[in-house]
């Protein structure tokens, strides 16, 4: 498996920033080369077997359909309360969604991303999820707005760890807030999906890496896109390996199966017999961010039907 594939944690990186952001102009050491990085993402689905796990491939799809069918009775009875309303129309849900920014710095101050690159985050967000990347990408209908960034000093936040203390620690708003902890840890993203947000409210949100936005240094994925893949989980998107060549793969209809994660920006890449090569552009799989252009208009439809049933 990928997991082989997997590099180091890359808080030695983090520690050579440090020298470089605390030195006096003129007397910086050149900084470290960050260690390369793949992309990896958990999310954490109680429904699948608990908390993160890196084993994404090995999700128990019978379980995964479970939640399918949970979501769907719970999008009709929203519909039904909301008297005439299908929840078909529930697939046009759009909305402007408060994103909260958790800076977890360490004690020497590693970590701190500027406003700016958290506005540049914010924009790419807004971009990638209207569907400014592409001809063919569709517009969620979903547009981000930043409603408060917060700055903390803690090794063991910057870390990631007591993650779960932490977030219901500095978690702000409500179903419908985007909640992003900027850190530093092994991964490039967790995510929380929207059907755990009831049980566990005080979790919900993002964990990214600090030097995956705009500006960050982790080659290949340094454009902000990490976060809108792992906001894409929090609106309720699977992988688009998901399931692999199998005919519901990740219940959208419109990606094409395939059999594994992509690396890098294999243009034509095919690993599944059904029709369509895999959609190595999709934010959904696991390619660079510079071959990133699209959700379909599937997962459009599934974000907002998932909206409506967990957070609107
Ligand atoms: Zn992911």
């Amino acid at each position: 498996m990928r997991l082989s594939t997997w590099r180091a944690p890359l808080a030695l990186g983090g520690t050579a920033l440090v020298a470089s952001t605390l030195s006096v102009a003129g007397l910086a050491a050149p900084a470290a080369a960050r260690p390369v990085l793949d992309r990896q993402c958990v999310t954490t689905d109680t429904h699948v077997g608990g908390s993160a796990r890196g084993g994404f491939g090995e999700r128990d799809h019978r379980a995964v359909s479970a939640q399918e069918q949970r979501t769907i009775r719970r999008q009709t009875a929203r519909a039904l309360r909301l008297k005439g309303v299908s929840p078909k129309v529930a697939a046009g849900a759009t909305a402007t969604v408060p994103v909260y920014v958790h800076v977890m710095r360490d004690a020497n101050g590693t970590g701190d991303v500027t406003d700016k690159q958290i506005t540049q985050q914010i924009a790419v967000l807004n971009k990638t999820f209207a569907g400014g990347e592409s001809s063919t990408a569709a517009d969620t209908g979903f547009s981000f707005s930043l409603a408060g960034t917060f700055r903390y000093n803690n090794n063991q936040w910057h870390q990631d760890k007591s993650s779960t203390t932490y977030r219901k620690a500095t978690r702000k708003g409500g179903a419908d807030a985007l909640n992003i902890w900027l850190v530093d840890f092994k991964y490039l993203g967790i995510a929380t999906f929207p059907w755990d947000y009831q049980k566990s409210p005080g979790i919900d949100g993002i964990r990214v890496h600090y030097a995956s936005l705009p500006g960050g240094d982790i080659a290949n994925y340094d454009q902000g896109e990490t976060a809108t893949h792992e906001a894409g989980h929090w609106f309720g998107l699977y992988h688009t390996f998901q399931g692999g060549c199998t005919d519901t793969n990740d219940e959208v209809a419109d990606t094409p199966a395939q059999a594994g994660p992509t690396s890098g920006c294999p243009e034509g890449q095919d690993t599944c017999p059904a029709p369509g090569s895999d959609p190595i552009h999709n934010y959904m799989d696991y390619s660079y961010d510079s071959c990133y252009t699209e959700f379909s208009a599937g997962q459009s439809a599934r974000a907002g039907q998932m909206w409506t049933a967990y957070r609107g």
